[in-house]
């Protein structure tokens, strides 16, 4: 199969043929219909993911059909349209007997633990606790980024946030996985804050429903532009790009007894970021992760697909061959974009 390969740290990924991987007795081969580029792709190029062994084949939001099934696997067939969380599930610590699969003990992530979906074929393992049913009537190219930016995001505000309506959320990075966030509280009845530094992005976040937006370029004190704009700060903030500055300013944001939401990555190469713990006393604060969503969890996240009320087909504003695969990937560092790039390994 033809694969996006790299074999050294932050330089250039090149496509190349290789083995087709063979699925496990618990696993599966899926042919990959599309796979959306991510911030997490790049950081595991980039040489800050302790768990990538090189050489590597990144990718991790995958859609496709089902090509070969182990021997144990009792729920799928070939054939199947699936896609898959990005952490899969091992099915039987105890994270996993808690229903807590999204912070698995053995957990495996494509793209991380092991080779991704950069590729015509990616592996999975434990494919009964992970795969989720596609529906007939969504795309692959849509269904690619509910298993990490969509449903991130979905546990972040519905779950972790218990947002409520009327409730003022403020979402800081408006990427893939912020601009779900701000889709998702806005369909929730929260009035969100958007904050990026890129104006495009704003112009997609308030597209998507934010009532406020704060240029980050410009405002000066964040975290004092997002309590002025939500009448004394945000019942629920979400760091959804993950960097010190924006982790203080989503907790600086906060009213009293308010929810900042850890989700965009913190590379551990930055150091871990310094968070105002007075201010968390002070306040009652809390501060929660979010890691993914559990395959069992994605049945009301489909439901608000297919009824229309989030639109994550709006996210992708490029899909590309894969040998368009390795620039893309390199070009993530240093700008983000707005939008999301999906690419089509079958192309
Ligand atoms: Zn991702
Ligand atoms: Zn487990």
């Amino acid at each position: 199969m033809r694969a996006v390969v790299f074999e050294r740290y932050g330089e250039p990924a090149e496509v190349r043929d290789v083995a087709d991987p063979v699925p496990s007795l618990d696993g599966v081969v899926v042919r990959v219909e599309a796979t959306g580029l991510c911030r997490s792709d790049w950081h595991g190029w980039m040489g800050h993911d302790p768990d990538v062994v090189l050489p590597h084949v990144p990718g991790h939001e995958l859609a496709g059909v089902l090509e070969a099934v182990g021997d144990r696997v009792a729920r799928w067939r070939p054939g199947d349209r699936v896609t898959v969380p990005f952490v899969c599930a091992c099915g039987s610590c105890g994270a996993c007997a808690e229903g807590d699969q999204q912070v698995c003990e053995r957990q495996t992530q494509p793209g991380f633990t092991h080779w991704g979906s950069f590729a015509q074929y990616v592996a999975l393992e434990h494919a009964d606790v992970n795969l989720v049913a596609v529906p007939e009537e969504m795309s692959f190219v849509t269904a690619a980024g509910l298993g990490c930016r969509f449903a991130t995001a979905f546990r972040a505000v519905v779950a972790q946030g218990r947002v409520a309506p009327g409730q003022w959320v403020a979402v800081h990075g408006c990427g893939g996985v912020g601009l779900s966030a701000v889709m998702i509280a806005a369909a929730s009845g929260a009035r969100v804050v958007a904050v990026d530094i890129s104006p495009d992005a704003l112009d997609l976040a308030r597209k998507f429903g934010a009532a406020e937006c704060v240029d980050a370029s410009t405002a000066g004190d964040v975290a004092e532009a997002v309590r002025e704009l939500s009448g004394g700060g945000a019942h629920v903030s979400l760091d959804a790009l993950g960097s010190p500055a924006t982790c203080a300013a989503s907790v600086g944001g906060l009213r009293r007894r308010g929810r900042h939401i850890q989700v965009g990555l913190l590379p551990s190469a930055a150091g871990d970021p310094v968070v105002p713990m007075s201010r968390v006393i002070a306040l009652e604060l809390e501060l929660l992760g979010s890691h993914g969503m559990p395959a069992h969890a994605y049945a009301p996240m489909l439901e608000l697909v297919r009824a229309g009320a989030v639109r994550p087909d709006l996210l992708v504003t490029s899909t590309i061959p894969l040998s368009e695969a390795p620039a893309a990937l390199a070009a993530m560092g240093a700008a983000p974009g707005a939008g999301v790039t999906v690419v089509e390994p079958q192309r």
